[in-house]
């Protein structure tokens, strides 16, 4: 069965959000979590979050996916931005242990015209360190999964290449001390890949082989399914309705189907309201 949702709204709490995924249809669903433009983070209620976590078992749910507030900039060029990133980054993780069992996204960050590779170096350093602490503050492993996601290389964004994205976990790797499989994964987002290059309408299987030689597909836990308002290779990110971009209809079914990623949890990001995100499911399914 394909489990898919989309990014909601969390103005109803925890539990509102797996009512409205099981109102559209969907068993699985995506939340930022706080506010995406920054700010200090509601409390969780504990309550609040138990619901949610009877709903997911009764209904069978997907890893939801949570995402990491835009603000977050882990390869700032300023020192203070940097560290504001980690803090967001550890009371997140912390969070999201009230709701076990969650994926925790975010958007390795823009290098501000340091290039590349200090960007890579200053991001693996927010997780590894992240990780770290956030683990010492729980006293145990965390029940989330830490996912980078693959962006588009809009402006100075770093993670547009799978080499990059790679760099990022080696050197994570290399701070943290041990490896990092199963507490590091990576989001492909199907806009971000197409913007950045990669030609999944032509030939998708040649993506994922890539992926997978360079990452290798154990990392791959979640798939972020959008369509693009804009051709290959045009480092833009805006995201389109499923069938009405330049990806399209059929190489996103493709994407759904593909053997090697057909058991991840899919998330919309398309620009629809909860009708237009229904009839989406309705329509991959
Ligand atoms: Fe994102
Ligand atoms: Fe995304
Ligand atoms: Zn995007």
């Amino acid at each position: 069965m394909l489990h898919i949702g989309y990014h909601e709204s969390t103005s109803n709490g925890l539990e509102g959000l797996g009512l409205e995924a099981l109102e559209a249809g969907a068993d699985t669903f995506a939340f930022f979590t706080r506010n995406p433009r920054g700010g200090k983070a509601k409390d969780i209620d504990p309550s609040d979050a138990e619901k949610l976590n009877a709903l997911r078992k009764e209904h069978n749910f997907a890893p939801p996916v949570a995402h990491a507030p835009y603000t977050m900039n882990p390869c700032s060029q300023d020192e203070g931005l940097r560290q504001y990133a980690l803090d967001m980054f550890i009371d997140d993780l912390l969070r999201l242990e009230y709701t076990p069992g969650c994926y925790y996204n975010f958007h390795p960050g823009s290098h501000t015209g340091q290039g590349a590779e200090a960007g890579i170096d200053f991001t693996s350093t927010m997780i590894a360190e992240g990780i770290k602490k956030a683990e010492k503050k729980c006293g145990k492993d965390l029940s989330t999964v830490v996912l980078i996601e693959t962006m588009a290389g809009k402006g100075s964004e770093i993670g547009r290449t799978f080499e990059e994205v790679r760099a990022i976990i080696d050197k994570a790797e290399q701070k943290y001390g041990t490896s990092l499989k199963g507490k590091l994964g990576v989001c492909l987002d199907t806009c971000h890949i197409w913007d950045g290059g990669y030609d999944i309408v032509k030939d998708l299987d040649a993506v994922i082989s890539q992926f997978d030689k360079i990452i290798g597909l154990d990392r791959l836990k979640a798939i972020h399914l959008n369509d693009s308002m804009n051709d290959l290779g045009a480092h833009k990110d805006r995201h389109e309705k499923i069938g009405e971009g330049h990806i399209g209809f059929d190489a996103l079914k493709r994407v759904t189907v593909h053997p090697a990623l057909k058991n991840l949890p899919f998330i919309l990001e398309t620009p629809n309201d909860q009708t237009g995100y229904k009839k989406e499911i309705e329509m991959l399914r």
